[in-house]
């Protein structure tokens, strides 16, 4: 156990975050200690959490993974949290359905297995439960009081409901014009919720201010000051398909991007199970999906370029519409370095991949979903994506959310009067 104090912070409380060790630059490499920072002091490159990873055998590791909780907990010995993490209140997100869609696979004419990873079943119903509940361990580690974050709508009901439980303030940010399921997920939570008269980059670039102002004191913003902590959430998402396919890499992913963290961190986490031996290494690709309203690593992408340009959001794929991503050009690194690409598709391919993805397998994804599989569909019909492979694409949240994407052509079959004369009428007997 790390027990160590916080150079310029009040708090002197031992600081327990399990494996991890230190802060590491990605750009640079110089390293840091624990503590709630985000930018490198030599070359403003991003920080990321660096480990003692476990010694033992993968046997061993395996066993004890297996025998732990069903939620990200599982995976405590590879995530910066303390040992008795599964004991403190928090909602214990993770270990979600990976859906073996047969049904798709078909329609789409893959032959060599198609899964959907489903994170619509987490707590708030979007993969965001993931990063908040480390987040929150960093927080309380580090003694923050408030929990906040500047949010596409998804992140903003994650930490409302992982504050409320751990019996933290919170207090988040959004974009004004979110669709109403996100406003309500945000609010219902009982913290505060502020609407930003901007799109999320002004929403983001608020916080930043923020965080240097005496208002945020104390204020730990998940996707900011505590970012490398909640990126390491979404490495569970790779360990999870790896555990749920028995312990093997998929061939191809499919993930959506908004920031681009939980694309970068899933490649992390099947580059740390490789590492550790607790699957066999070999080759995966990684695919990345966009909305073409807001494309801006999709374009970088096939242009060629290692400099991801902003672009104004437009579409309505709201909880991706991050114009400019900041880690756009580790995407673009990590899509060319496995094979992979980007693409995007337009807002009437991801309103039919939402309704083939439920008419086919019964899940119902909100529009990143079907920006996902949208994209997935592309790819195959330009043969990019190989149909003979293992193919996994991750479902992020839940329809629910984003009702008006697809409420116009979904709707009664009929109403009628409750009389068979009436059901007959409009000939939907079998006769
Ligand atoms: C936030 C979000 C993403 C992508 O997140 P990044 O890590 O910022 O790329 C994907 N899907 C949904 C539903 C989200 O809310």
């Amino acid at each position: 156990m790390a027990v160590q104090t916080i150079a310029g912070n009040a708090t002197t409380a031992p600081l327990d975050l399990g494996p991890a060790a230190a802060l590491s630059c990605r750009e640079c490499g110089e390293r840091f200690e624990l503590g709630p920072l985000f930018a490198c002091a030599s070359c403003f490159g991003p920080l990321e959490v660096a480990y003692d990873l476990p010694t033992g055998s993968p046997e061993e590791l395996r066993g004890r993974i297996e025998a732990g909780p069903d939620n990200i907990w599982r995976y405590a010995p590879l995530l910066p949290v303390p040992a008795d993490v599964a004991d403190k209140p928090n909602l214990n997100p993770g270990f979600t359905k990976l859906v073996k869609a047969d049904n798709l696979a078909r329609e789409l004419g893959v032959t060599g297995g198609l899964y959907v990873k489903d994170d619509s079943g987490n707590p708030t119903h979007s993969f965001k439960d993931r990063v908040v509940a480390i987040a929150v361990e960093a927080a309380r580690a580090f003694g923050f009081t408030t929990l906040s974050c500047s949010s596409t709508g998804n992140l903003a009901g994650a930490v409302g409901a992982a504050a409320a439980r751990a019996g933290l303030r919170s207090c988040v940010f959004i974009p004004h014009d979110l669709e109403q399921g996100k406003v309500v997920m945000a609010a219902v939570y009982g913290g505060e919720l502020v609407g930003i008269e901007g799109n999320y980059d002004d929403v983001n670039r608020f916080c930043s201010e923020l965080i240097g102002d005496p208002l945020g004191e104390g204020w730990g913003f998940v996707n900011v000051n505590l970012r490398p902590y909640y990126g390491e959430g979404s490495k569970t998402l790779a360990y999870e398909i790896c555990e749920q396919l028995g312990w093997r890499l998929p061939d191809q992913i499919v993930i959506p991007i908004a920031s681009g963290s939980q694309l970068t961190k899933i490649d992390k986490g099947l580059q740390e199970l490789i590492k550790l031996g607790l699957v066999e290494d070999r080759p995966y690709k990684i695919f990345g999906a966009q909305a073409e309203g807001c494309s801006p690593v999709s374009a970088a992408f096939k242009a060629g370029h290692d400099v991801v340009r902003p672009q104004k959001p437009n579409t309505i794929a709201k909880s991706l519409a991050i114009g400019n991503p900041a880690d756009g050009p580790y995407v673009l690194d990590i899509a060319r370095r496995t094979g992979g690409a980007v693409e995007d598709v337009t807002d009437e391919q991801v309103v039919d991949a939402i309704k083939l993805l439920a008419r086919t397998e019964g899940i119902f994804g909100e529009t990143a979903g079907g920006v996902t599989l949208g994209v997935t569909k592309k790819l195959i019909e330009a043969g990019v994506i190989d149909p003979a492979l293992t193919t996994v694409v991750v479902n992020t949240g839940d329809g629910l959310k984003t009702l008006d994407a697809v409420s116009v052509t979904s709707q009664a079959t009929a109403t009628i009067k409750p009389s068979l004369d009436a059901f007959r009428a409009a000939g939907l007997g079998t006769a």
